[in-house]
């Protein structure tokens, strides 16, 4: 009884909690809508999102989730999984890449049962609370109650216990080597997890403190399953169990932090806590979430949409994390992956380049340039750090995806003027990426770059897989050290060089089948040829999704396709075409192919990267309603806030980011342009909080009968573009649609209605 007193009041809390006021006419408390449930139901051959339910502050250097899978499983939690294990602080970008530094804490009935099996509890996810900033499970087995709400670095527990003499926790250091001691002065665990799957340097460790505010009573120290004696141990996994007597109803709050730094800094950071009790932090956490989600305020809508919205621009604002501290002067510190030193500098991590260049960096330079400021000093200090800037981090190096799209996260935001600080050192490391290969992890630098830049592409029959895909990439990302280039003003040659292999897309273009397809070192097309085939040439994909890979000039694209008509036969194709695959190069049927055959869109994939912008390119041909009427498709079947609410991984906002910029009504085809293809908005209502001050509205009427422009208007005037301008929108802007069920055949048909394309912008 006393137990439901304090979950009441606790409830009265968190929903006296919302303090911003919105907007009238839009939802008020956005994070209210968000919940980080989406995506957990997934397994490693089926993905509906691969994440975690992360109770984290936004781009948080740590993020906390209740583990389901064991301490080896990537899986930490997934939907179906019944029993809970601890609760971990987490740094996993993705179950593929894997989690470092992580470290469980785990409240106990009877504290000599510490085995991560005995120990696990029976819940259900009817006694859950999933928020960003506030996590609530009940633990059946142990009776206890558990909450959780995070700071950057730290978080605040309570837990609510049953009456036992032997209750306490058990904080799991986790196997790979790690450390433990009590500190009897401040009733604190100490200690360090090593824990990684790579790209660490020797010296790696994360410090931890977990601090009890009940007076702990006695305590066990473990080597594996033994016992030790003492109070501390260093061991290959190590755990540290405490023990005190409570009585049914006895609330216990415990603070945990944690540094890459020293233990020292861990202390310094669970001073983002302080002397706050839990409500505090957690009203604290509610109003930077409402602040961070409230920036893009949206209404007129119903409340799936909302709720599907918010949860999209919670993972949105997640990744890249900080992997920064602030040192006793207030300034930023960090670890770093690349050359094990503590420095001076911000430092991110944990993004795919590969995934988030697509759009998710695109709406951090849109509506939170300030972050991405941060993020390209970090790129400065990793050029710093080292030769490479990294195109898959976690927290270092990994080798993991193709392309150097860190020239497309440069580019977005130097052109943008988000970040113009270092730019002649990133420019030089993206030069020398250009003719390297980072030694350890392949994707960093350019794999084959000795091919691409003398033959002007690398062919399928070398020892690079994945060449077709590469050589499309590299040629968009040369396009956008172009963009840098020119902006620097560097000298004639290098434009030229830029310029040239902008165009080597065109050496990989097949127009016998008008596909992407693999060509041997002699200039013959490979045999023999299945556009159905993925992998192999491609990235993930086949040749249905990768010839879209023309970013920078879809009306290269289409000139090379012998034009529009033909264009959009083949993007029409996409969809028409079975869902049929040939899975022989991974010998297996890879999650990403089921997730399109499920789909019930041809060989239309969502749930992957490679063709996520491919429905807007219908604005390049003069059929943007076929744009429109796809894109309220993929909105409506393949996004739903619910356990399996993605149609594939997620990947560190990428997926969520085209939701994003989808439901506003435009979306960055072409990162390093200044422009957003159009699309159809969602909402009635929806306006974006610039950090200038100006707000961009956009406003539509009709939305019930479908989602087909009729018109539509920028301050007032008639636009009939299909893209609308970055700096027209930075200025502050009112866009009006009215929505129709039929297509408006005559708008956007216009050669001029046409977004950017490098070929066009040369005549
Ligand atoms: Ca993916």
């Amino acid at each position: 009884m006393k137990k439901t007193l304090i979950l009441l009041a606790s409830a009265i809390i968190m929903a006296a909690c919302c303090g911003n006021s919105a907007s009238e006419g839009y939802v008020s408390s956005p994070v209210d809508y968000a919940t980080t449930i989406v995506g957990t139901q997934s397994e490693g051959l089926f993905s509906t999102g691969n994440t975690y339910p992360a109770t984290a502050m936004p781009w948080g250097m740590n993020f906390w989730t209740a583990q389901t899978g064991n301490n080896h499983d990537r899986w930490i939690y997934t939907y179906n999984g019944p029993t809970i294990r601890g609760f971990r602080q987490v740094h996993q970008p993705s179950p593929w890449i894997g989690d470092y530094g992580t470290f469980s804490i785990m409240p106990l009935k009877d504290y000599n049962i510490v085995d991560e099996e005995r120990r696990a509890s029976w819940y259900s996810h009817k006694s859950e609370t999933t928020k960003p900033h506030y996590y609530q499970v009940y633990l059946a087995d142990h009776d206890v109650n558990v909450e959780i709400t995070p700071t950057e670095r730290a978080a605040a527990m309570r837990f609510t216990f049953p009456d036992s003499e032997t209750s306490g926790f058990v904080v799991d250091a986790f196997h790979d080597g790690s450390y433990v001691k009590f500190i009897p002065e401040h009733n604190a665990v100490v200690g360090y997890s090593t824990m990684n799957y790579g790209s660490v340097p020797e010296n790696f460790k994360n410090w931890f403190v977990v601090k009890f505010d009940k007076p702990v009573e006695a305590y066990t120290v473990y080597d594996g399953a033994k016992t030790v004696k003492g109070q501390e141990v260093e061991a290959d996994h190590a755990m540290l169990a405490v023990n005190f007597k409570t009585r049914r109803g006895d609330v216990v709050n415990v603070k945990a932090a944690s540094s890459f730094i020293s233990l020292e800094q861990a202390y310094r950071n669970l001073e983002e806590i302080g002397d706050r009790s839990f409500d505090q932090v957690c009203q604290a956490g509610k109003d930077r979430w409402n602040e961070v989600l409230g920036t893009i305020e949206v209404g007129g809508g119903n409340l799936d949409d909302y709720r599907t919205f918010y949860s999209c621009l919670y993972r949105s604002t997640l990744f890249p994390r900080k992997l920064y501290e602030i040192d006793a002067e207030g300034n930023p510190i960090h670890y770093s992956p690349y050359n094990g030193q503590v420095l001076p500098g911000y430092m991110y991590t944990d993004t795919g380049f590969w995934d988030t260049f697509r759009s998710l960096f695109p709406l951090l330079n849109f509506a939170y340039p300030s972050v991405n400021a941060e993020i390209q000093a970090a790129l400065a200090c990793i050029a710093k750090e080292n030769d490479f800037l990294p195109e898959w981090s976690s927290p270092g190096h990994r080798g993991c995806m193709v392309g150097q799209n860190s020239a497309s996260v440069v580019a977005d935001a130097y052109l943008k003027d988000v970040n113009t600080a270092d730019m002649e050192l990133l420019y030089k490391t993206l030069e020398f990426g250009t003719e390297n290969v980072h030694p350890e992890a392949s994707s960093s630098g350019r794999l084959g770059h000795e091919w691409y830049n003398t033959l002007g592409y690398i062919p399928y029959d070398v020892d690079v897989n994945e060449n077709v895909a590469r050589t499309l990439e590299y040629a968009y990302n040369d396009w956008c050290i172009l963009q840098i280039a020119k902006k620097l003003g560097r000298p004639a040659e290098e434009i030229e060089k830029w310029e040239k292999r902008s165009q080597n897309w065109k050496n990989v273009f097949d127009k016998s089948h008008n596909l992407m397809r693999g060509r041997n070192k002699d200039g013959k097309f490979q045999e023999p040829f299945s556009p159905y085939k993925w992998g192999d040439a491609y990235t993930e994909g086949n040749a249905w999704h990768y010839t879209w890979s023309v970013f920078h000039d879809v009306d290269g694209l289409i000139d090379e396709m012998g034009g529009e008509e033909t264009f959009s036969r083949m993007l029409d194709s996409v969809f028409v075409v079975p869902p049929i695959y040939d899975d022989s190069y991974y010998n297996f049927r890879i999650h990403e192919i089921t997730e399109m055959q499920v789909a019930n869109m041809g060989n239309y994939a969502h749930g992957n990267q490679p063709a996520q912008h491919m429905l807007y390119l219908y604005d390049w041909a003069g059929q943007p309603w076929k744009a429109q009427q796809w894109i309220d498709r993929v909105r409506t079947e393949l996004y739903r806030a619910t356990p399996d609410g993605y149609c594939g991984d997620e990947d560190n906002g990428q997926t969520s980011a085209w939701y994003v910029f989808s439901a506003l009504g435009f979306y960055p085809v072409c990162p390093g342009s200044d422009q957003y293809a159009l699309g159809t908005p969602l909402f009635e209502k929806a306006v974006v909080h610039l950090e200038n001050g100006k707000d961009v509205t956009i406003s539509a009427t009709g939305t019930e009968s479908g989602p087909y422009i009729q018109n539509m208007k920028i301050n007032g005037k008639t636009w009939n573009h299909n893209y609308v301008n970055y700096y027209d929108l930075l200025d502050g802007a009112d866009i009006s649609v009215t929505l129709g069920a039929e297509p408006n055949f005559e708008r956007g048909t216009a050669v001029e209605d046409k977004p950017y394309s490098y070929s066009t912008s040369q005549k």
